[in-house]
């Protein structure tokens, strides 16, 4: 019996991969219910195309209805930014397994969401490539020294002139076609500072045990270094369907297919240390793993204020790593362990980005 399954982000660039999964026959699921953010026609069309009811996200009680009248298996959580905190929590609650694409989930949320989640009895599967690419090497293996996450560098790894990049170019990666939000933090290596915090939450992992490792090609996802000296490291074509599909599935389904194999023939894969001055917040990251507490939510909600004032032509390119900067001076060592409370510190966080702009 095929697996059901609720998708949230449905227009957007994960959910649209998911849904080609499932028209293209990869992923043999039957679909209950469809989520969007505000574009409520092309959501209509797709509940229309899968049979299936949709909601746009109008608020809390909408969406925690919609969620409790078409239970799934398994909810993939696709929204862009920090509602999706509140989505995944709800999915939880909802009952359903969570195979999250939403980083920002596990930036916040942190201990408090992979707490719930236990309570609850669900398990949440990471769809990020570089995590499901852990996540699946990890298995079956103990002796685990450190993670090693790929990262391709973005656009500007050696362009000179980065007070003059404009949101256009920011936005335009070089290996991954994605969302507006994760391609300029891509750029910025904000997206792998994200990352390397959702790891250390993820797979319990200090941050002194989380290495980041340029590697253009974007065919290694990560890798897992053992304490024997050796290391393991998945690859595959730089398409998400496959972190999609694995996530979703869950071990539940054979995968068959998914992306096309891989061609030895030409293919170099290259691997280059990261400079800490031209990617602060890379380094600003893992200083935040390392406090945790209320930083990693400061983190995130100023990288947002930061970026949309940069995409609003409101400030320079690199003043997004400015006001990262000077919003986690502030004093973000409160703990936050309930939703209230992470909210409470990610609206402060984003009030005082604000101010800095
Ligand atoms: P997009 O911007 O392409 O899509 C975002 C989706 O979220 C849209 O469907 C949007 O709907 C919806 N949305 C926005 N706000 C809300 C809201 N408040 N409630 C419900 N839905 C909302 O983003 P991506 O698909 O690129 O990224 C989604 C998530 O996955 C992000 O967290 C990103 O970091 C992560 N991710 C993405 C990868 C990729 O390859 N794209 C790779 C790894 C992780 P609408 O358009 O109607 O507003
Ligand atoms: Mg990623």
């Amino acid at each position: 019996m095929s697996r059901s399954l609720l998708i949230l982000g449905a227009t957007g660039s994960i959910g649209t991969t998911a849904l080609n999964a499932v028209r293209e026959g990869k992923l043999n699921v039957s679909l209950t219910g469809l989520v969007g953010g505000h574009d409520a026609s092309s959501l209509s069309r797709l509940g229309q195309e899968f049979g299936c009811p949709c909601t746009l996200n109008s608020s809390s009680e909408v969406l925690k209805a919609f969620l409790e009248a078409n239970r799934a298996d398994i909810a993939l959580n696709a929204i862009a930014g920090a509602a999706g905190l509140e989505a995944s929590l709800l999915c939880l609650q909802a009952g359903m397994d969570l195979a999250l694409a939403n980083k920002e989930s596990i930036v916040m949320g942190g201990d408090f969401l992979f707490s719930e989640a236990e309570r609850l009895g669900r398990r949440i599967i990471p769809v990020d490539s570089e995590h499901s690419a852990i996540y699946h090497l990890i298995q079956g293996h103990s002796e685990v020294d450190s993670l090693v996450i790929t990262a391709s560098g973005g656009p500007f790894l050696h362009r000179e002139d980065l007070a003059s990049v404009t949101a256009d170019e920011a936005a335009a990666h070089p290996t991954w076609k994605m969302g507006r939000k994760i391609s300029i933090d891509s750029s910025t290596l904000a997206n792998k500072g994200l990352e390397v915090i959702e790891a250390g939450f993820l797979f319990n992992m200090p941050a002194e045990r989380i290495e980041v490792t340029i590697h253009r090609q974007s065919v290694v996802h990560s890798m897992i270094r053992m304490r024997d000296g050796s290391v393991y490291a998945q690859l595959s074509p730089p398409d998400m369907t496959l972190p999609i599909v694995a996530a979703v599935a869950d071990g539940r389904q054979a995968l068959v297919d998914v992306v096309r194999p891989l061609s030895f023939k030409g293919l170099t894969l290259t691997f280059e240390d990261w400079d800490r001055e031209r990617f602060p917040l890379l380094q600003l990251a893992y200083e935040v793993l390392g406090k945790k507490a209320g930083y990693p939510i400061a983190y995130n909600a100023a990288d947002e204020v930061a970026v949309q004032a940069f995409v609003d032509g409101q400030i320079g390119y690199l003043d997004i790593a400015r006001v990262v900067g000077s919003t986690l001076d502030a004093d973000w060592s409160a703990v936050a362990d309930s939703y209230e409370a992470i909210m409470e510190v990610d609206g402060a966080a984003r009030r005082l980005a604000s101010s800095l702009l």
